[in-house]
């Protein structure tokens, strides 16, 4: 199809050059990043369990089972992760190995005793978010007195701050999501169902190199009101209004982008005020990224174009979250967040108005902290597109 006006966004992607791998040198900054920034934050060390934490540090992946495994990190000693010995293999395999010790237990002895000698310190540790219940109470009771604190409170900006390396794979994740946004645009959506154009955008994403895609949100009509819906078994019909929200990741980092299409011309005028408040909040909220600035003011000057159109009350999801090797973590951009931006951060951009049993509008973009102000990584017309 066509789009409704010229638009020289929607032009196809130069292909992204290929990216190294990291170096156990790489994982090696990492790792004494941490312990550092740890230390600094008041904390005794670091416990990191299997997920995006252990993967940014250590390239290490393993599958979470109620096996434990933990990567400890003090400031003084060696980087020390504690495999079952099943798995040692495994874990000798990972990037980063060169850069940590690797101690193990086998099945029917104690799995926290190598643990024990890292953990004693008054102050508390900071836990990976995702750490079991079951491996932090038993540390916890391995070690009387020991106090332990959620990285998300504890180091919120642990992985926040992106290198060159990053930066370049976050690039690249958001074209190959830009990418996916053009090509969605030519499908039909008349006459099919959320599900269908949902699987569409999901062979897109992956066509296009993701390796896994985490959401495909396709919000159409009254579905659209709800930020969270995903999609479902609605028929789309002339006159939808449809939110569509996509990402996953894509060598190891993330993507995540909205637009909202027009199903047919002649848009009801309703739908073309607030898909045009919507984003001037968001360029407004762009326009506004520079260093020094506190996370809560990108929420504030969204939120305050949104009210004076008099959709506050429709705005009822934050402005945006983190991104890196997961599509969505701290710091969030919302009201109490006091963090101050810092060059390399990336973060969506994503307000929207959602009017209940009618339609919904959204319109995100990554973007990332420059020395001066702010650089998109979505660049798709933030047009209303019509689609057929
Ligand atoms: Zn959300
Ligand atoms: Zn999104
Ligand atoms: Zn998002």
């Amino acid at each position: 199809m066509t789009p409704p006006q010229p638009d020289t966004t929607n032009r196809p992607t130069p292909q992204a050059p290929a990216v190294e791998p990291l170096t156990a040198e790489d994982f090696g900054r990492r790792l004494e990043r941490a312990t550092t920034a740890a230390a600094e934050a008041g904390l005794a060390g670091l416990v990191i369990t299997p997920g995006p934490d252990l993967a940014h540090l250590t390239g290490y992946q393993p599958v979470r089972t109620e096996r434990f495994t933990g990567l400890f990190l003090t400031p003084g000693a060696d980087p020390l992760l504690v495999v079952p010995t099943l798995e040692r293999g495994d874990a000798e395999a990972a990037p980063g190995a060169p850069a940590f010790r690797i101690a193990d237990w086998t099945d029917g002895t104690d799995p926290y005793r190598a643990a024990l000698a890292r953990l004693g310190s008054n102050a508390p540790y900071g836990v990976s978010d995702g750490t079991w219940a079951l491996h932090l109470l038993a540390l916890q009771s391995a070690v009387p007195g020991s106090r332990f604190a959620a990285l998300t409170d504890a180091l919120p900006m642990l992985r926040a701050v992106k290198d060159a390396d990053e930066l370049a794979r976050l690039t690249a994740a958001g074209a190959a999501a830009d990418e996916t946004y053009r090509r969605i645009l030519q499908v039909p959506f008349a006459g099919r169902t959320e599900d269908d154009i949902a699987a569409d955008l999901a062979a897109l994403l992956l066509e296009l190199g993701h390796s896994q895609v985490d959401f495909t949100v396709v919000g159409s009509g009254p579905n659209g009101a709800n930020p969270h819906h995903e999609a479902g078994g609605r028929t789309l019909v002339t006159g939808d209004t449809v939110v569509l929200d996509f990402g996953g990741l894509k060598d190891g980092y993330g993507s995540d982008t909205s637009r909202t299409v027009h199903l047919g011309p002649d848009p009801d005028p309703e739908v073309l005020r607030v898909h045009e408040v919507v984003r001037h909040a968001q360029q407004a909220a762009f326009e506004a990224v520079r260093p020094g600035i506190a996370c809560q003011e990108i929420d504030r000057v969204a939120r305050a174009v949104i009210e004076e159109a008099g959709y506050g009350a429709y705005f009822i999801h934050r402005t945006g979250h983190g991104i890196g090797v997961t599509t969505h973590e701290p710091p969030y951009m919302i009201e109490g967040e006091q963090q101050e931006l810092v060059p390399g951060m990336c973060f969506s951009i994503e307000p929207g108005v959602y009017l209940p049993g009618r339609f919904g509008v959204r319109i995100e973009d990554i973007v990332t902290v420059t020395e001066t102000g702010g650089r998109r990584l979505n660049n798709t017309s933030r047009d209303l597109a019509i689609v057929h």
